[in-house]
């Protein structure tokens, strides 16, 4: 088994290339443990009970409890969730300190050590089980049953070396429960390695779907996704009879800050532009960069007087943001087009909101042009 991990670490440390932050833990996981283990084999080599031993069996068990709760935060990450794995990282920490104290007795260490590394594979296995916020694959199931087994034989080695000393008196005795750990084992690393390596093709996948759906530049979502995403909550609108709102957005004069700044500072200015969007409205805003310098938002449950705020605390986040980011003001036009009735459509929402971008261009930049807005202005 120990050979089995090396190999394992060894490989996936030499092929598996530039790596996300999760599969990066896992892999630190399943060094930690190939060390572990291999302590372990070299602790058995020492004269027992001595100095020697004492270190490198200890060593040995921060490794195991160590590689567990670095797995663990892995299985967090790739669950969708925050890297914290505390309770893993406490329960590591506590059994390698109680082992190194109690190494002197055979029967507590053995027990201690079994005892909490089972606490610590169940509370991995609960973590792996409870819903998540993200579509997790069947790689997870793999993972729980593997860690299942696991904590099966953990908990009947820590038994046997606490209570009945006498059949398991040393780590290499052929106890069948030992002998049936030694075999299991050997077949959840190979399964453990099968479901964190589907796991990581899962999050590449998410991944690159997110990248198929977001402006590089911004991170607001592209064309494509927006359209897709605002004929969907176009309809939802017309089902419920719901207010709905759409803004087209251009920046004015852009190509001279490129001109004058330079295609980076362009690019900040785009990036700032679509925080700016993002933090004066709310979390289900539909933001888009539509293309080149033009971006759109689809405002959910807004009215014009609604997306007519919206467009002033832009404004007024821009005027501060941007002298202050950028050292250069950002301005643009914009056209809101409002959802008419139930043949409404994204498309022709835009055709109308275009036109008025349009109209306030040609009335001097720098404003936002809603039907009645263009009424008074050309009045
Ligand atoms: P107007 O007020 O009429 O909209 O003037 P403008 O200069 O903003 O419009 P124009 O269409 O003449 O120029 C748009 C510029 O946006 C030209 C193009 O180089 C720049 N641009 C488009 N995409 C990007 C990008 O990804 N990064 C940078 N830095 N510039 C971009
Ligand atoms: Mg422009
Ligand atoms: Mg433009």
């Amino acid at each position: 088994m120990t050979l089995n991990l090396l190999a394992i670490a060894a490989a996936l440390l030499a092929v598996m290339g530039k790596i996300n932050r999760a599969a990066r833990m896992a892999q630190i996981g399943i060094l930690l443990q190939t060390l572990g283990w291999v302590l372990l084999m070299a602790s058995g080599l020492v004269t027992p009970g001595s100095t020697l031993d004492r270190v490198l069996s200890t060593l040995a068990m921060g490794g195991i409890a160590g590689g567990l709760t670095y797995s663990a935060i892995a299985f967090d990450l790739w669950c969708g969730r925050a890297a914290v794995a505390r309770a893993p990282a406490v329960i590591a920490v506590l059994m390698t300190a109680g082992y190194c104290i109690g190494f002197g007795s055979y029967p507590f260490r053995v027990g201690w050590a079994n005892g909490l590394l089972t606490l610590q594979v169940a509370i991995v296995v609960v973590a792996l089980c409870r819903p998540t916020a993200i579509a997790v694959g069947r790689w997870r199931w793999l993972l729980v049953a593997s860690l299942l087994v696991q904590m099966a034989v953990t908990a009947a080695r820590g038994v046997l070396g606490a209570f009945y000393t006498e059949l398991f008196p040393t780590f290499f005795t052929p106890h069948p429960a030992n002998v049936l750990f030694a075999l299991a084992t050997n077949v959840t690393v190979v399964m453990s390695l099968v479901g964190i390596l589907l796991a990581h093709r899962d999050e590449a996948e998410r991944e690159l779907a997110r990248q198929a759906c977001t402006d590089g530049i911004t991170g607001a979502l592209n064309r494509r996704a927006w359209m897709e995403r605002a004929t969907a909550v176009v309809a939802e609108s017309q089902r419920g009879r719901q207010p709905l709102c759409t803004m087209l957005l251009d920046l004015d004069h852009f190509k001279e800050i490129n001109d004058t700044y330079g295609h980076e500072a362009g690019d900040r200015a785009l990036k700032l532009f679509v925080d700016g969007m993002a933090a004066v409205g709310g979390k289900r805003n539909l933001v888009c960069r539509y293309g080149g310098e033009e971006f759109s938002v689809l405002k959910r449950d807004a009215d014009l007087a609604a997306i007519r705020a919206y467009d002033q605390r832009l404004r007024a986040w821009l005027a501060e943001a941007g002298p202050r980011e950028l050292g250069v003001p950002l301005t643009y036009s914009a056209g809101i087009a409002v959802l008419l009735d139930q043949r409404d459509t994204v498309e022709a929402m835009l055709r109308r909101a275009d036109s008025l971008l349009y109209s306030a261009k040609m009335l001097g930049r720098n404003r936002t042009l809603d039907d009645q807005a263009l009424e008074a202005s050309l009045a």
